[in-house]
Order: C-alpha cells, then structure tokens, then sequence
C-alpha cells in the first residue's frame, strides 16, 4: 500500500545523511563508499566527469537503485541500506531528467496535476495548484499541449512544474538542461534556481558541467570514479581545490611543471623554466621536489610595459579569440601552456607577452604519475608526440 505523505507533512526539506553508499555493477565499484550530509533546502550540486557515478548516486537516493553497502537517511529516517529499501514513492521527493521524460499521452497540465493525484487533494485544488505551477514556468497559455507539441526547453519547463508542484522533500535534478542551447539553457538555469530555491526543497543537482555548477550550488560535491573528492561552497572548491583532479576540472588556463625553492607561509616558491613564482599550495608539496602548478584563468593578466608583478612569466600569442567583453588569448610561456588569458586589447599572433599570475589563483601539487601524466603508448609501442603549441615563425 502506497502511504503517500499528506500534503501538511510535504513542505520541509529533507535533510540527507549519506553514510559509506557503495554500489557494484558486477565487479566495478560504482560508489566507492560516499559520506555526504545535505542540511535542509540546501542547493547542492553533485559535479563530476562523465563515468564517475553521479547518476548512480541519484538513482539510490530516488530508490530505483538499492545499495550494496551503507546507507540513506533522510530526515533522520532509513530509506536505504543493505536490508532495508524504501520504494521511490514513499521517499517524497521528485526528479527531472536530461529528456525530460514526461507522459506522452498527457497534456502539459495533466503531467503537472497527475504528481498530485496521490496527495487525495479535491481535483479543482489540485488542478487549481498544477494551472499555478504551469504559469510560474512560464506556460499557462500552454497547459492544454501534448509533449510532443512542445519544444525540448518547454517540455522540460513542465517537468521542473512538475517535479515542484507536490512540494517534495528532497529535489533530484540529473543534468536537466544538457539537451538545450546555449541562450536557452542560461534562462531555464535561472529558472531552475529561483523555482527550487522557493520551493523549499532540499536540491541534488547532477552535472559535468563547472560553470553551471558554480552558478547554482550552495555547495559543490565534486565526484571521482567513485569516490566524494571534495566538498564546499563554489568559492572554496576554486580557491582551495583539495587536489589536481578538483583544480583541473573546475578551471585551469593551463599547468606548469616546476621545482619547490620553499614554502613560507602558506605559500609555496616555485621554480617554473628559471621564474620563481609565488603559489598556493595543498598536500604534501615538499621543498626541493618536482611539482606541477595549475593556473586558474582568472589569475592570468596581460602586464603592461614596465608594470611591476609579484609573478610574472614571459610567453608568446599563439592564438586570440575574441570573446565579447575582449580577448583571450593563448600563450607559449616559459614552463608551458596558458590559454584564457583576457585581455581588453587584442595581442595578435606573435606578439611576445608577460604574463602577471596572482598567487591565489595558482596552486602547486606532488608531480604524480597518474594514468592521465603516464606516457601514452601508441598500439605499435611507440609515444606519440604530445600536441605541441606551434610557435608562429
Ligand atoms: P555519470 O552519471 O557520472 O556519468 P553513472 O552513474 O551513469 O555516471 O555511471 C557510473 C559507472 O557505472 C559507469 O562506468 C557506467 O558505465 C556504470 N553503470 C551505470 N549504470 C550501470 C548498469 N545499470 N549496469 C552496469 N554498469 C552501469
Ligand atoms: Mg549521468
């Protein structure tokens, strides 16, 4: 029997307590033993590289999935763990998928007032509350249209209606606006913020996407084959990303290898291709010991003539894009690559540059060699040659 929660109990949001979730598919460790707590109505974005695990991770929250070790609290009851499983329906919360995954044979405003049918709300309420939630998208004047009478970002504003209009406890978002263009996908992501932030709800939003993680997380949980590498607020996972994998895939104009001169208050002195520069530093960085630096694009500056840097390294353009509001440009430097570089004016091709880099945007790591550093071999056996940045004649 379904014990759906009345419509007084459906307002809070869930808090969520994830404790050791480990999940198999045959022999691979999808989930790796994740911990994460989610306080009430808080906006949590699950980031990660295509693979990692973070629609595994949704689906044992929804509880389409169970788990094969640890467990899933939810406002301090067990939904999840290895005996124990709560069907989806009883667990109150609501998804939207990246293909919008509504029922064909209903209208928008069916769609809407069907995830409202098991609240026993009188039928002019609930229609009442599905007709309110379809003009807060935006669709009022197209409740009576069937899915496939609408494009993908209408049909996807009805699922966001509809997911909200229950008033669920926990929000699941699954990359909802991957299948969108670009201008699109920007309004529908404001959208998606306002609607959930008003409805209360705690928020699980799943993407690859940085960009659109640091624009609506409260806090960021950044997932690797597995395993919750790090979590923070957006500010704090790219001022302190706790490893090289974190620091590459929230933001890097480029990395540079280099040897440790010393640390001196939270900072680390680098030697990259002869220039000291000043860094942040995480883990184990020790003095004398090859590491390699990640530069954040915002920490790159054009300097001009007889301007006077902290840290500086000397490059050439090799290529300028243009970008709106200016330029960005990419440079051979001494030590490596660095592209994003912005600049108001635009530095053609050629043009030897010095690069000004803030220390708080430049972070030093151990040199590991992982998987991704290890020479690649080409089936023959022979390394190829690594895509060098052409130097313009
Ligand atoms: P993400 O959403 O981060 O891209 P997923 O959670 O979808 O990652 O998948 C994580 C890993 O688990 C992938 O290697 C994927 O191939 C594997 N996987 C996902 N679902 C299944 C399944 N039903 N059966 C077997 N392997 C699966
Ligand atoms: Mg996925």
């Amino acid at each position: 029997m379904s014990i759906a929660p009345t419509d007084a109990e459906a307002r809070a949001g869930h808090t969520v307590e994830i404790r050791g979730a480990v999940k198999r598919y045959g022999k691979a460790r999808v989930l790796a033993g994740v911990d994460l707590d989610i306080p009430a109505g808080r906006f949590l974005v699950l980031l990660g590289p295509s693979g990692s695990g973070k629609t595994t991770l949704a689906r044992c929250l929804a509880g389409v999935e169970r788990l094969d070790g640890g467990s899933i609290r939810f406002s301090g009851r067990l939904v999840s763990d290895g005996r124990h499983h709560l069907p989806p329906e009883r667990r109150n919360l609501a998804m939207v998928f990246q293909d919008y995954a509504l029922w064909p044979h209903l209208t928008a405003l069916g769609n809407v007032s069907y995830a409202l049918r098991r609240r026993r709300l009188a039928s002019d309420v609930a229609r009442r509350r599905a007709e309110n939630a379809l003009e807060e998208v935006g669709l009022a004047s197209l409740a009576e249209r069937y899915p496939h009478e609408l494009s993908g970002g209408q049909q996807q504003r009805v699922a966001l209606a509809r997911a909200v209009v229950a008033r669920p406890g926990l929000l699941l978002f699954d990359e909802p606006l991957s299948n969108l263009d670009a201008d699109l996908r920007e309004r529908l992501r404001v959208q998606i913020a306002t609607i959930a932030r008003d409805s209360e709800a705690t928020v699980v939003y799943i993407t690859h996407d940085q960009a659109e993680a640091f624009a609506l997380a409260d806090d960021i949980a950044v997932l690797d084959k597995g395993e919750l590498v790090q979590i923070g607020p957006p500010e704090q996972i790219y001022r302190q990303p706790a490893t090289l994998f974190v620091a590459r895939f929230t933001g890097s104009a480029g990395e540079l290898p280099g040897r440790v001169l010393g640390l001196e208050g939270g900072y680390a002195v680098i030697d990259v291709a002869g220039h000291p520069l000043r860094v942040r530093y995480a883990g184990s960085v020790v003095v004398g010991t090859r590491v390699r630096v990640l530069v954040r694009p915002a920490a790159t500056r054009v300097l001009l003539e007889g301007e006077i840097s902290g840290a500086a390294l000397p490059g050439t353009v090799i290529d300028v894009a243009y970008r709106g509001r200016g330029y960005e440009h990419v440079l051979a430097c001494a030590g490596g690559t660095l592209a994003a570089v912005f600049d108001s004016t635009r530095w053609p091709r050629g043009s030897e540059l010095s690069v000004g880099l803030d220390p708080e945007g430049c972070a030093a790591y151990p040199e590991i060699l992982d998987t991704e550093m290890a020479p690649i071999t080409t089936p023959n056996g022979a390394a190829p040659t690594r895509a060098k940045a052409a130097v313009p004649a």
